[in-house]
């Protein structure tokens, strides 16, 4: 039999819908991905979310919203969504294990690290590359590294890692720091970091190591000339991708690859409703991805008239 609801996604979003959900006995399937609890799984400790005046570590603010969605009924597999039929209702969601089928489905599967698909870049993924500082930074104790991006996130990355590291360099594309994408405050911060360095009109080209990470070369821009600098770890900070693969056509997405959303719940198809960093590039706070949640589990309720 057909459920109710699917949700496709277990970071704060889904499960706060699932929450939600469960509680008006909608008995929600979540279909979490193989690795569930989303981005916050990655990071270390959270200052920002409410209720936690001394911070809370990721991976556990995202076990209680689990165990708070099972209390209440919510079905949760670890399991990755390979494709979606909406064509017709019951919806058809499939994994490599079986297909399942609800009235309505909620995609809540956030976004991913933007890649450079520059040679070397994946294969030294976990090997000097990284693209999470606040999960890799205690690794690079004393060691070089190259941080590549200008925005929030670079500035964020360098900061993390002037901690462990010996010495830190940011490669920024633009030409100076007031084409920078990043927020003043941001900026103001590395700058004042006496092991971070910037460096401005540099272009990754190609990421240089035998078993490990060992250099990158970079493109001068300004003087057309080729660089090699060397360093043992790379991170790569260069902004988010949303995770839509899976839906191959099916809805209507933005300029942007995102989900296409009037309302920042509803979709281009009825009865698919869409939730947290998936639809939304712009505020991608864990915060904002519940609130979301919340919202498109009461439009479902909706819906379904319950
Ligand atoms: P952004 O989209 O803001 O920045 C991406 C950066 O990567 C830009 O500098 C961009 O350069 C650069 N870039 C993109 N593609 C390439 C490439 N192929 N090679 C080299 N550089 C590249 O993404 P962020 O992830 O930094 O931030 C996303 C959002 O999250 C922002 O709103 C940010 O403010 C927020 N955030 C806030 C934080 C905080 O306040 N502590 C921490 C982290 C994120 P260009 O400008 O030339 O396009």
């Amino acid at each position: 039999m057909a459920e109710k609801v699917i949700i496709i996604g277990s970071g704060p979003a889904g499960l706060t819908a699932a929450i939600y959900l469960a509680r008006a006995d909608l008995k929600p399937l979540i279909l979490a991905g193989e690795k569930p609890g989303g981005q916050l799984m990655w990071t270390s400790v959270v200052e920002n979310f409410p209720g936690f005046p001394d911070g809370v570590k990721g991976p556990d603010l995202m076990m209680k919203m689990i165990q708070q969605a099972e209390r209440f009924g919510a079905k949760i597999l670890n399991e990755d969504v390979s494709s979606v039929n909406f064509s017709q209702v019951p919806f058809t969601v499939s994994t490599s294990n079986s297909n399942y089928e609800a009235e309505t489905v909620l995609l809540a599967t956030g976004a991913s690290a933007k890649k450079l698909n520059i040679p070397g870049e994946a294969e030294f993924l976990g090997r000097g590359v990284s693209t999470c500082a606040t999960c890799d930074a205690a690794f690079f104790r004393d060691k070089s590294v190259i941080v590549i991006g200008g925005g929030d996130a670079a500035m964020e990355e360098a900061l993390v890692l002037a901690k462990f590291a010996s010495r830190v360099v940011v490669l920024v594309r633009n030409v100076n720091e007031e084409e920078m994408r990043a927020s003043e405050i941001m900026k103001k911060k590395v700058m004042e970091n006496q092991k971070i360095e910037l460096l401005f009109s540099r272009e990754v080209t190609a990421i240089r190591g035998d078993t490990l990470v060992n250099g990158v070369k970079v493109l001068n821009k300004l003087s057309g000339s080729e660089e090699e600098i060397s360093c043992e770890g790379v991170f790569v900070a260069i902004g988010h991708e949303p995770q839509t693969g899976f839906l191959m056509g099916q809805l209507d997405l933005d300029e942007k690859g995102y989900v296409a959303s009037p309302d920042g719940v509803k979709t281009s198809r009825e009865g698919v409703f869409v939730a947290g960093d998936v639809q939304d590039h712009k505020y991608r706070q864990a915060i904002t991805a519940a609130g979301f949640g919340c919202m498109a589990a009461l439009e479902m309720e909706r819906y379904l008239d319950v």
